[in-house]
């Protein structure tokens, strides 16, 4: 690949973060432990409600974490085919599924216009598509299957991007957005009036209880709930971590000749496996497109550069590439039954975990941050069954948690967060 600079997201090339606080003493309430778009946007939606929050991250805010390194398509179409999604569980379990991506959509627009700040939210259609005759059908069910749930789902012949395919399913009403203006825009609003969001300020260790302790280097932060919003499993129960896989995703922001001069709107993937995701940058860089894809489990490819040549090589088949503007890469976790981990952490009252997301985990996040802010206000919620931390079996011992996530989690063990959950391992509260 002919790119030289150091790997970066073009998230965190476009925009500078607000001023955020570094902790130095004892505060109290609603503490949430990871400043991605789970915990800023639980942020947000419980100090709209009234709490005080304390947000504590480990690391620059913005600069670190998955959502400064995603591709950031807001759909409802799941990293598991509709079919497979009803087979595995049941059609309500699925609907559930989809309306809370949907839903965490709507959010994700709201939470811009109520609080004012300009994320870069654009209404588009979403695209699943197939180049291969064999996938037709597939194609076909996952349509029919969409409309099952209550999508307005399509199928095409044609797509914008221009190259021939041989079926797409066309979902209206997804979106884009730039993900680091949006915690941006969120952290401007959660941090003051009695709440805060400390960067660099990993938290070494908890105790949970009635009043929860969160230690830091630099000071405690106590509160009544705690929210893991840490998107690794590292520091989350080791009973979750056993029933998740680690994967890898990687993209391009690639500059390319268009006909009309403009990179056509749109989120579209393909059937490929793994599968190829591509989108438009934003509405002033009309030449950008975001190509990513090349997935592997984390730690079974060590020549990632190898994945980014995939990755060059696959647009440079499909557009008449210019340059490659940036390159980046991050982790994913696949839960062992393709839903999200989110809610009470098993056995516990007042701690919240949010993770397993697969490659939807910005609305999953935010569709998170809605749902335990609803546990934690009291309010009820649709999705609490469905998406229960505590609802599979342990599929495995700490052996094959060790195999599944295998290196991915080597280096990480000296970590006092970690070994906390480490400890969790030997009495299960599922097992
Ligand atoms: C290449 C790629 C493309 C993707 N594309 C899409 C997409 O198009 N659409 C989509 O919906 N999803 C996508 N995803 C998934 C999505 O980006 C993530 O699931 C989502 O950003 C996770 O958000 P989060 O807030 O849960 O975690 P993060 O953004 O990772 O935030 C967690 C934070 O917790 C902090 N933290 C961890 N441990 C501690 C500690 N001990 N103390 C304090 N802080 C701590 C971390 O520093 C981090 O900032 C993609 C993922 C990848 C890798």
């Amino acid at each position: 690949m002919a790119f030289s600079k150091p790997t970066q997201s073009i998230w965190s090339a476009s925009v500078k973060p607000p001023r955020v606080a570094q902790l130095n003493g004892d505060l109290s309430d609603v503490g949430i432990v990871g400043a991605g778009i789970t915990g800023m946007t639980a942020a947000a939606l419980l100090k709209r409600a009234g709490l005080k929050v304390a947000v504590l991250e480990r690391e620059e805010f913005g600069q670190h974490g998955t959502t400064h390194r995603t591709s950031a398509h807001l759909t409802c179409a799941l990293d598991q085919s509709y079919p497979t999604l009803i087979r595995k569980f049941d059609e309500q379990t699925a609907q559930l599924a989809v309306e809370a991506s949907a839903t965490a959509i709507d959010m994700v627009e709201l939470l811009a216009g109520e609080l004012g700040f300009d994320n870069e939210f654009r209404r588009v259609d979403g695209y699943r598509y197939t180049e291969s005759t064999d996938q037709v059908e597939e194609i076909e069910s996952d349509c029919e299957a969409a409309r099952k749930l209550g999508l307005d789902a399509e199928l095409v012949d044609e797509i914008p991007l221009g190259w021939t395919i041989k079926r797409g399913l066309r979902l209206p009403r997804q979106a884009q957005f730039h993900p680091l203006k949006h915690i941006f825009g969120l952290a401007k609003f959660v941090h003051g009036d009695g709440s805060f969001l400390y960067h660099k300020s990993p938290v070494r260790s908890a105790e949970y209880g009635e009043r929860c302790r969160l230690e830091t280097d630099r000071g405690v932060v106590t509160a009544r709930h705690v929210i893991l919003a840490t998107h690794s499993p590292m520091g989350v129960w080791a009973t979750l971590q056993t029933r998740m896989v680690p994967h890898h995703s990687y993209c391009l922001a690639i500059r390319a000749k268009f006909d009309r001069g403009e990179a056509p709107a749109g989120l579209f993937w393909d059937t490929a496996d793994p599968y190829n995701y591509i989108r438009r940058l934003g509405p002033d860089d009309g030449d950008v497109m975001i190509v990513g894809g090349a997935d592997s489990k984390t730690g079974h490819e060590r020549d990632t550069r190898k994945r980014f040549d995939q990755m060059e090589q696959f647009a440079r088949e499909r557009f008449e590439v210019k340059s490659i503007e940036y390159a980046w890469s991050d982790q994913f976790f696949e839960s062992a039954d393709g839903l999200p981990y989110i809610g009470r952490g098993p056995g516990e009252e007042n701690v919240y975990v949010a993770t397993g997301y697969s490659g939807t985990g910005l609305t999953y996040g935010t569709a998170s941050a809605m749902l335990i802010s609803d546990l934690i206000l009291g309010r009820s919620n649709a999705w609490e069954k469905a998406f229960d931390p505590g609802r599979v079996k342990p599929l495995a011992s700490a052996k094959r948690m060790l195999e599944n996530v295998g290196t991915a989690l080597q280096g990480l063990v000296s970590d006092r967060f970690f070994r906390l959950a480490e400890r969790d391992l030997l009495c299960d509260p599922a097992g």
